[in-house]
């Protein structure tokens, strides 16, 4: 079965054909600069195409100049916000379009973009099923005292301010494989599992079910990140605002200006280690700030979860970087966790243990493959909504 995944942004695609089967890459590709300059009218520079219909028509040409004429089962979308409706992936109709437009003002950078790519794909190719696999739908477990913010109820009930957490479909299909690497039914499953991308966040995970998360109303909570502040003070965007700082502003100063990039002038994590191992002092502090941050949020899901079995390293920097690993993990001995400083340092793309025998839990990686996770789930819908 051959499926293909979108993840679209305000203003890129990102595309690939998979074969679910086999568990493959048959191509892939990035549109970039949707909507930006003019598409080609006029005499001006062509930037990009005008919208996510003219992408499609992009993506659909380079399908066929890779492929031929392959033919498509499904499509599988990463949908960012699934609010409190959606816990699994579902089959994609009107009224589910709808729906996901209407969580537009709790992710407005990513869901109006998720729809657009939906309703291009309806209008292209009006047969091929269509599935949405949610960001937030693994966090649907979280207990109510784990998503509630303690303010005003009105503000949830008025408004939805709650916590509903992210990168769901990464932190399940990593719970799936860790469990697979221990030998354990996933339902044995209890360990936390650290994504750490460009965004980041810590899951605890129970009897294979998220219980807790790092990530909170929008992806700015929790860790510090590569441009993301994580957890801060509320009462500073109060005395911000007092001093005449706009909501953007306060807005792209967290979210694009913060983390690493706000502590060390960088948001790569393989620059601002390089830049510590050289000796620059603000690159050894973000590294100390976001190690130690991270480190407290292993500390305090491992007692969300009553004891984890294991702690996960995934995604760009848990699954690379050595040098950041080593730094958190040497906060942790209290747990009695213990790296093999050797297994640390190899390299491989193969879900692995990197603590000593001693360990009194084991430390994983396990690379994530959110592509992945989404093309199976896509399957899956679509084989059970034909099943009699
Ligand atoms: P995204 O959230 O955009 O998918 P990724 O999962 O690709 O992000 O992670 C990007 C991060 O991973 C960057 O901070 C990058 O520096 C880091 N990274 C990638 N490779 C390495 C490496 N070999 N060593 C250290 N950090 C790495």
């Amino acid at each position: 079965m051959l499926v293909l995944v979108i993840n679209s942004g305000s203003s890129s695609l990102k595309y690939q054909v998979r074969d679910v089967a086999a568990g493959i890459v048959l191509t892939e590709g990035l549109i970039e600069k949707i909507g930006v300059g003019n598409g080609g009218d006029g005499d001006g520079e062509i930037e990009g195409p005008r919208d996510h219909a003219e992408a499609l028509e992009q993506v659909d040409a380079a399908i066929h100049a890779e492929l031929g004429d392959p033919e498509l089962a499904a499509v599988g979308h990463r949908v960012v916000h699934g609010g409190e409706r959606f816990a699994k992936p579902v089959l994609i109709d009107n009224e589910i379009t709808r729906a996901i437009e209407r969580l537009n003002p709790l992710a407005p950078l990513h869901n109006p973009a998720n729809v657009l790519g939906i309703r291009a794909i309806s209008k292209k190719w009006p047969d091929l099923p269509q599935v949405a696999v949610f960001d937030t739908a693994f966090h649907r477990t979280l207990p109510e005292y784990a998503w509630r913010y303690a303010v005003p109820d009105e503000l949830y009930t008025n408004h939805g301010i709650r916590r509903y957490g992210f990168h769901g479909t990464s932190h399940e299909y990593v719970t799936h494989r860790a469990a697979a690497l221990l030998d354990l039914p996933v339902d044995e499953f209890d360990g936390v599992i650290a994504h750490l991308g460009n965004g980041a966040s810590v899951t605890a995970i129970l009897g294979g079910h998220s219980v807790d998360t790092s990530m909170g109303f929008t992806p700015l909570e929790g860790l510090v990140m590569g441009t993301r502040s994580g957890d801060l003070d509320p009462s500073i965007l109060v005395f911000l605002g007092r001093n005449g700082w706009t909501p953007e502003d306060i807005d792209t100063m967290l979210n694009r200006e913060s983390g690493l990039m706000g502590l060390a002038g960088n948001n790569d994590m393989r620059s601002v280690v390089e830049a510590s191992e050289g000796g620059d002092a603000k690159a050894a502090m973000a590294l100390a700030v976001t190690s130690y941050r991270l480190a407290k949020y292993i500390g305090s899901y491992h007692v969300a979860v009553g004891g984890a079995k294991a702690l996960v390293f995934t995604a760009g920097i848990g699954e690379n970087s050595h040098q950041f690993r080593a730094l958190v993990t040497d906060r942790l001995r209290a747990l009695g966790i213990e790296l093999d400083a050797g297994l640390n340092r190899q390299r491989s793309r193969e879900p692995r243990v990197i603590s000593t025998a001693a360990s009194v839990i084991p430390v994983l990686v396990v690379p994530t493959d959110e592509e992945r996770a989404i093309a199976e789930a896509t399957s899956a819908v679509v084989h059970s909504s034909i099943a009699p």
